[in-house]
């Protein structure tokens, strides 16, 4: 099948559709990609997010890839909930590592309705620091949801993991159905959605493409699409996979850009593995937003001063704070991080 002709927003993708899109010469696909992205965005900056986690561990569910389900003997140290002055200096640090969104994950199912007030009031506090916020804990109801959106959450973050298909092979605890319930719920609460998934795990072209058309199809592209690289965690099921082609992973970025245009694409797990190279290449792909701290949720994550060093080789700039623009004060400071690439003062233990 011949490549189809993009020129707008789409919600209707057939897979076939989708695979002459991956199957496209590299050097197309690369191109129409690169085309794409600089017609909605600044093809030299890129959003950063820092991720923290504020529950660790002891999860009940059976996600193959994670070290925190309970069900894998991986040596991660469990952690309660956060006390909210902690979530708060971790916010502090990373604004001034110059993140502009703050992401909190917790290992949970779904939040028991007695822990939204705690969230809640993280919510509110890292908001009046002046950065947007997202969440990730698990399935929500609608309750739940609007209880978020009214403390304020910008964005909650629920993957799809993998195509409709290849989804029993990873997880067996919960449903497709209730992931896209969950991101139902998000969006009739008004708060913008993040939802992505994960490749390496053993899956096919055709799960991938699965994936990304599931994404695209929704009634609304979501916002932010994280496309996570297995991180191979000894304990877990996952631990042997074989490599993904690296080039397959930067195809896949590409389509993801494709067909979700106006969409922040995010490089996410598994960034520590990949060299300067490749995540020059998954920027030329459409990537434009990267998780910025030493750590996520438990795996580890590029140093903070070497994705600055980065940056300031390929000429490429964070976005602006969301909320703060005009701040001069932070701009200089963001300007000096960039300029000495410090060390110690941008190291931030998420977990
Ligand atoms: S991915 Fe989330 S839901 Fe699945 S085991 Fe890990 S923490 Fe639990």
């Amino acid at each position: 099948m011949v490549a189809p002709e993009i020129s707008t927003v789409r919600n209707n993708w057939q897979r076939e559709e989708v695979l002459a899109l991956f199957n496209q010469p590299f050097n197309d696909l690369m191109f129409d990609a690169q085309v794409m992205h600089r017609r909605h965005f600044n093809p030299n900056q890129v959003q950063l997010s820092t991720l923290l986690s504020i529950k660790t561990g002891a999860c009940p569910e059976d996600c193959k890839y994670c070290p925190q389900s309970a069900r894998y003997d991986t040596g991660l140290e469990k952690e309660k909930l956060l006390q909210i002055e902690q979530v708060i200096e971790a916010a502090k640090i990373a604004k001034a590592s110059g993140s502009s969104r703050f992401c909190m994950g917790a290992a949970w199912r779904s939040p028991h309705d007695r822990d939204i007030p705690a969230v809640a009031e993280m919510i509110r506090e890292v908001k009046a620091l002046g950065m947007e916020t997202c969440m990730t804990l698990g399935m929500l109801s609608e309750g739940q949801a609007d209880n978020l959106a009214r403390a304020g959450l910008d964005y909650y973050n629920h993957n799809l993991d993998t195509s409709k298909e290849f989804y029993g092979e990873v997880i067996t605890t919960r449903t497709y159905q209730d992931r896209l319930n969950t991101l139902a719920n998000v969006r009739n609460s008004g708060m913008k959605v993040c939802a992505g998934g994960i490749v390496g795990m053993g899956e096919e072209q055709r799960d991938r493409a699965g994936l990304l058309m599931e994404l695209a199809n929704l009634p609304v592209h979501p916002e932010s699409v994280p496309i996570n690289m297995l991180v191979k965690v000894a304990g877990t099921p996952m631990a042997d996979q074989a490599d993904l082609d690296p080039f397959e992973f930067v195809r896949t970025i590409a389509v993801a850009r494709l067909m979700m245009p106006k969409s922040y694409v995010r490089l996410s797990a598994g960034r520590e593995d990949m060299n300067e190279q490749m995540q020059a290449m998954a920027f030329m792909a459409g990537a434009n937003s990267i998780f910025y701290c030493d750590k996520l949720l438990t795996t580890p994550n590029p140093k903070a001063n070497s994705d600055m060093q980065l940056f300031e080789r390929l000429g490429i700039a964070p976005e602006e704070y969301q909320v703060d623009k005009g701040n001069e004060e932070q701009a200089a400071e963001l300007h000096q991080t960039i300029a000495e690439a410090k060390t110690d003062a941008m190291f931030y233990r998420a977990g």
